[in-house]
């Protein structure tokens, strides 16, 4: 068994640890996310809440109604503003943690795109990467 992956906010008031390995990130590039960020989007690791633990301090929690028309749960520091994880309603078995917060890069890269239809044009995107101009309509993958 690996040790688990680490990650915080930028000022250390929330760390949390996840339990399965990460390879393959999806980024987003809705408009939500580009204006919760301030840049293209968001980088996001999606895997199994059950593996996902916050270990310090307690993140705020924004909802909104994302692109795709759900009801999205976006968790984040009150106190520096970091983005850290956001969460459908709808999926609660689900989390899909910001990528950047992570301590550690490992052997991660970014596999899938979504939104490319609001990409903003100085974003790259990786031409060999999957990609969607919307959501795709297969639940995010939590391997
Ligand atoms: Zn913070
Ligand atoms: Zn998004």
């Amino acid at each position: 068994m690996p040790a688990p992956l680490t990650g915080s906010c930028l000022c250390g008031a929330i760390r949390y640890t996840i339990g399965v390995p990460v390879t393959e990130l999806r980024a987003c590039h809705c408009t939500h996310c580009q204006k919760a960020s301030g840049a293209g989007g968001s980088v996001n690791a999606a895997l199994p809440s059950s593996a996902f633990t916050i270990t310090q301090g307690s993140p705020k929690r924004y909802d909104t109604k994302a692109d795709s028309g759900r009801t999205l749960y976006r968790y984040f520091c009150g106190g520096c503003g970091s983005p850290i994880y956001s969460q459908r309603a709808t999926t609660p078995e689900t989390v899909v943690v910001r990528a950047g917060t992570l301590d550690n890069a490992g052997e991660m890269k970014i596999a899938v795109n979504i939104w490319t239809k609001s990409a903003r044009p100085w974003d790259y995107i990786d031409p060999a990467s999957k990609q969607f101009p919307a959501q795709p309509d297969a639940p995010a993958p939590t391997k």
